[in-house]
């Protein structure tokens, strides 16, 4: 896949931006994600560019760290290996099918965290079994 913003490098970067219920996510190379993010963002990514996938512990070949991040109270990012972001991915998305995006803000944030939660022990399950 190629980076959304400059259409030439590989996007290795999988920001994912929920906005009103609705999940939105950016392919960006390394240097787009870069510059196009918050220095907060910047930040972060400078802090990840050589971490492990949080759920199985591989590190992630050359610079692919993928990030979820709920633009949410309950905003954050996590950094994981092309396979567990795609399965994290899923069942967020599996998940998110089943809120309602008419409900008040406040109930939405609350099943948020709850998918959040969910995604988490999900993926402890899901790793598990994979090693097996
Ligand atoms: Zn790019
Ligand atoms: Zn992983």
């Amino acid at each position: 896949m190629l980076c959304e913003r400059c259409h030439h490098r590989e996007a290795t970067c999988h920001i994912v931006e929920m906005a009103d219920g609705v999940e939105q996510v950016r392919d960006f190379c390394a240097e787009c994600a870069e510059s196009s993010a918050s220095p907060e963002l910047k930040s972060i990514l400078d802090q990840t560019k050589d971490a492990q996938c949080e759920f199985c512990g591989r590190t992630p070949a050359g610079k692919s760290t993928d990030m979820f991040a709920l633009m949410t109270a309950t905003s954050h990012l996590r950094h994981m290996c092309l396979e567990c972001s795609q399965e994290y991915h899923g069942f967020v998305l599996r998940s998110l099918s089943g809120v309602n995006p008419n409900m008040p803000q406040a109930e939405q944030l609350k099943d948020l965290s709850k998918v959040a939660t969910d995604a988490d022990s999900h993926m402890q399950n899901w790793t598990k079994q994979r090693k097996a």
